[in-house]
């Protein structure tokens, strides 16, 4: 045995931890897929199991808390770090400006908003949805992120909270709407994020929770290619069912349920056939932002009815119990 076959186990344990059901706490659970990190490259296979009692599919074994950082470093796509596109940058711009003007689509239809409201973003990143929300109502913004991103000029005006979303300090009964665009899937402890949406809530708050579905056409298509594994950053793969199950679980009652959500399903359309080529070489984005676009313009009339066709995303709009 090499020396390096030898550290390997010692090694594993320092990264990865066994981890039970989120929803039900079972233990007792069977293989689902094994993937890989098809985003950026990064070395290393991730398993995901499914719940034999509830049926919730979950990253296990999973990083620890402590090394999952890394992972979330300047190509991490979400965070927006990189700006300069080159002849592309106005173009980028204007396409994350509509992901958060179909933010704004959604929420407008729940809750009325003007400048006494109080809106949290859990997993705000760099905050400019936080940003759209404050020029379009006026509103009182706040964000929370495990990342220290305080220094994003795109933060100013934003009450940021840096670290995990239960462990801050924020009044009960405060926000008239909490939403969570793409959160809850990399979240390590869904249960208690979601207990704690709940307490900060008004009465008469709406929490948005949008991720991606597991139940959809993407991932029927990709399997361990589907872009909403991105492992290892997220621990929860949630269908239509077993997402439900959780937030009633939590005393929040639903208030609509949709089949799509702000995020644009192209994206992966596109990056599943990308991840079946280059098979976990990772995404070059400066790259694929000219093809990209491309495919995009040539699949406008099915991504026309993407609001029918169940292709990637959910979005469940909710609100505490009375
Ligand atoms: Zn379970």
């Amino acid at each position: 045995m090499s020396t390096a076959t030898a550290f390997k186990p010692l090694f594993e344990n320092f990264v990865f931890e066994t981890v039970s059901c989120y929803s039900c706490g079972s233990a007792s659970s069977k293989e689902f897929i094994v993937a890989q990190d098809d985003l950026t490259g990064k070395p290393g296979s991730f398993r995901f199991v499914t719940c034999q009692d509830c049926g919730l599919t979950y990253q296990n074994p999973r990083i620890r808390i402590d090394r999952i950082k890394s992972y979330y470093d300047d190509e991490y796509i979400a965070h927006r770090k990189k700006t300069d596109w080159g002849r592309l940058t106005w173009f980028y711009n204007w396409v994350m400006d509509r992901h958060d003007i179909d933010k704004d689509r959604i929420i407008r239809r729940y809750v009325e908003l003007g400048p006494q409201s109080e809106i949290l973003d859990v997993g705000c990143a760099v905050g400019t949805f936080l940003q759209k929300m404050r020029t379009l109502y006026d509103a009182r913004v706040s964000g929370v992120d495990f990342k220290d991103l305080s220094h994003s000029s795109t933060l100013d005006g934003v009450e940021f909270h840096c670290g995990l979303f239960y462990n801050q300090r924020l009044a009960s009964g405060r926000f008239d709407l909490v939403t969570m665009w793409h959160f809850l899937e990399h979240d390590y402890d869904p249960l208690r994020t979601l207990l704690m949406a709940k307490r900060v809530l008004k009465p008469e708050g709406r929490l948005v929770i949008e991720v991606p579905r597991l139940d959809s056409v993407t991932f029927r298509l990709y399997r361990e290619r589907w872009p909403g594994l991105q492992a290892p950053q997220h621990t929860v793969l949630f269908e239509r069912r077993t997402l439900l199950n959780l937030i009633e679980k939590c005393g929040l009652e639903v208030v609509d349920y949709l089949p799509y959500g702000a995020f644009p399903p192209y994206f992966y359309i596109f990056a599943g056939a990308a991840f079946k080529i280059l098979k976990g070489r990772g995404l070059n984005l400066s790259k694929a932002i000219v093809p990209y676009f491309l495919g995009q313009i040539l699949l406008l009339p099915l991504l026309m009815a993407e609001r029918q066709l169940n292709l990637a995303m959910q979005t469940v709009i909710c609100r505490r119990k009375p």
